[in-house]
Protein backbone atom coordinates (compact mmCIF):
# COMPACT_ATOMS: atom_id res chain seq x y z
CA UNK A 1 0.00 0.00 0.00
CA UNK A 2 1.10 3.62 -0.71
CA UNK A 3 2.23 5.31 2.31
CA UNK A 4 3.26 9.32 1.77
CA UNK A 5 4.74 11.12 5.04
CA UNK A 6 4.95 14.59 5.39
CA UNK A 7 5.01 17.92 8.08
CA UNK A 8 5.38 21.48 8.62
CA UNK A 9 8.17 23.54 8.07
CA UNK A 10 9.13 23.20 12.16
CA UNK A 11 7.96 19.73 12.55
CA UNK A 12 5.53 20.03 15.45
CA UNK A 13 2.92 18.23 13.03
CA UNK A 14 3.50 15.19 11.24
CA UNK A 15 0.89 13.22 8.82
CA UNK A 16 0.84 9.77 7.16
CA UNK A 17 -1.56 9.24 4.21
CA UNK A 18 -1.93 5.58 3.61
CA UNK A 19 -3.42 4.57 0.47
CA UNK A 20 -2.97 6.91 -2.92
CA UNK A 21 -4.36 10.23 -3.36
CA UNK A 22 -7.97 10.43 -5.41
CA UNK A 23 -6.48 13.34 -7.40
CA UNK A 24 -3.95 15.60 -8.19
CA UNK A 25 -4.84 19.51 -9.21
CA UNK A 26 -3.18 22.44 -9.25
CA UNK A 27 -5.05 25.20 -7.98
CA UNK A 28 -4.38 28.76 -9.03
CA UNK A 29 -7.46 30.80 -6.73
CA UNK A 30 -6.71 33.45 -5.25
CA UNK A 31 -7.07 32.17 -1.86
CA UNK A 32 -4.64 29.07 -2.44
CA UNK A 33 -2.25 31.97 -3.89
CA UNK A 34 -2.53 34.06 -0.60
CA UNK A 35 -2.13 31.25 1.59
CA UNK A 36 0.80 29.43 -0.45
CA UNK A 37 2.65 33.01 -1.08
CA UNK A 38 3.00 31.56 -4.16
CA UNK A 39 1.66 31.48 -7.69
CA UNK A 40 -0.77 28.34 -7.40
CA UNK A 41 -0.62 25.64 -4.70
CA UNK A 42 -0.78 21.68 -5.18
CA UNK A 43 -3.32 19.68 -3.50
CA UNK A 44 -4.01 16.41 -2.79
CA UNK A 45 -7.36 15.12 -2.82
CA UNK A 46 -7.65 12.40 -0.33
CA UNK A 47 -10.13 9.82 2.20
CA UNK A 48 -9.77 11.81 5.30
CA UNK A 49 -10.14 8.27 7.14
CA UNK A 50 -6.39 7.41 5.27
CA UNK A 51 -4.83 10.32 7.37
CA UNK A 52 -3.10 10.61 10.62
CA UNK A 53 -1.96 13.84 12.07
CA UNK A 54 0.12 14.43 14.97
CA UNK A 55 0.99 17.59 16.76
CA UNK A 56 -1.56 20.97 16.82
CA UNK A 57 -2.71 22.58 13.62
CA UNK A 58 -4.85 25.77 13.83
CA UNK A 59 -7.83 26.64 11.69
CA UNK A 60 -8.74 28.90 9.77
CA UNK A 61 -13.05 29.05 8.60
CA UNK A 62 -12.54 30.36 4.80
CA UNK A 63 -15.26 30.93 2.84
CA UNK A 64 -13.63 29.54 -1.15
CA UNK A 65 -14.22 31.57 -4.15
CA UNK A 66 -16.94 28.61 -4.76
CA UNK A 67 -18.82 30.18 -2.37
CA UNK A 68 -17.90 26.22 -0.18
CA UNK A 69 -16.75 27.17 3.35
CA UNK A 70 -13.48 25.28 3.86
CA UNK A 71 -11.78 24.56 7.44
CA UNK A 72 -7.74 25.64 6.42
CA UNK A 73 -5.64 23.94 8.80
CA UNK A 74 -1.95 25.10 10.01
CA UNK A 75 0.82 24.91 12.20
CA UNK A 76 0.11 26.86 14.73
CA UNK A 77 4.20 27.05 15.70
CA UNK A 78 5.27 27.96 12.19
CA UNK A 79 2.30 28.63 9.94
CA UNK A 80 3.04 26.24 7.69
CA UNK A 81 -0.71 25.33 5.87
CA UNK A 82 -1.27 21.77 5.75
CA UNK A 83 -4.44 20.92 4.70
CA UNK A 84 -8.04 22.27 3.69
CA UNK A 85 -11.23 20.11 5.01
CA UNK A 86 -14.28 21.10 2.64
CA UNK A 87 -17.58 21.07 4.47
CA UNK A 88 -19.48 19.84 1.43
CA UNK A 89 -17.30 16.59 1.10
CA UNK A 90 -17.25 15.76 4.43
CA UNK A 91 -14.76 12.30 3.67
CA UNK A 92 -12.40 14.32 1.65
CA UNK A 93 -9.52 16.10 2.94
CA UNK A 94 -6.90 18.13 0.56
CA UNK A 95 -3.66 17.96 1.12
CA UNK A 96 -1.13 20.48 0.52
CA UNK A 97 1.37 18.54 -1.50
CA UNK A 98 4.15 21.06 -0.84
CA UNK A 99 4.56 19.91 2.66
CA UNK A 100 5.31 16.35 1.51
CA UNK A 101 8.78 14.81 2.70
CA UNK A 102 9.09 13.41 -1.14
CA UNK A 103 7.33 15.15 -3.45
CA UNK A 104 8.83 12.86 -6.20
CA UNK A 105 5.39 10.63 -6.51
CA UNK A 106 3.00 14.18 -7.67
CA UNK A 107 2.14 14.34 -10.45
CA UNK A 108 -0.90 16.84 -11.22
CA UNK A 109 -3.23 15.79 -13.82
CA UNK A 110 -5.45 18.97 -14.06
CA UNK A 111 -5.54 22.59 -12.97
CA UNK A 112 -8.37 24.49 -10.98
CA UNK A 113 -9.11 28.35 -11.14
CA UNK A 114 -7.24 28.96 -14.45
CA UNK A 115 -9.05 32.32 -14.61
CA UNK A 116 -7.01 33.78 -12.09
CA UNK A 117 -4.12 32.22 -13.06
CA UNK A 118 -0.57 33.73 -13.38
CA UNK A 119 -0.27 34.25 -17.23
CA UNK A 120 3.86 33.06 -16.86
CA UNK A 121 2.81 29.78 -15.59
CA UNK A 122 3.84 26.83 -17.83
CA UNK A 123 3.41 23.46 -17.18
CA UNK A 124 5.62 20.87 -19.39
CA UNK A 125 2.77 18.66 -20.07
CA UNK A 126 -0.68 20.13 -20.71
CA UNK A 127 -3.08 19.45 -17.57
CA UNK A 128 -6.96 19.73 -17.74
CA UNK A 129 -7.97 23.08 -16.95
CA UNK A 130 -11.34 24.12 -15.57
CA UNK A 131 -11.47 27.72 -15.74
CA UNK A 132 -13.63 27.68 -11.80
CA UNK A 133 -13.22 24.87 -9.54
CA UNK A 134 -14.79 21.76 -10.81
ZN1 LIG B 1 5.28 23.86 12.22
ZN1 LIG C 1 -7.32 27.12 -4.48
Amino acid sequence: MTELKGGCLCGRVRYTLQGAPLATTVCHCTHCQKISGSAFSINLVVQKDQMTFEGHMASYRDTAESGNILHRRFCSNCGSSLASEPEARPGVLVLKAGTLDDYSTVKPTAQIWTRSAEPWVRFAEPLESFEKGR
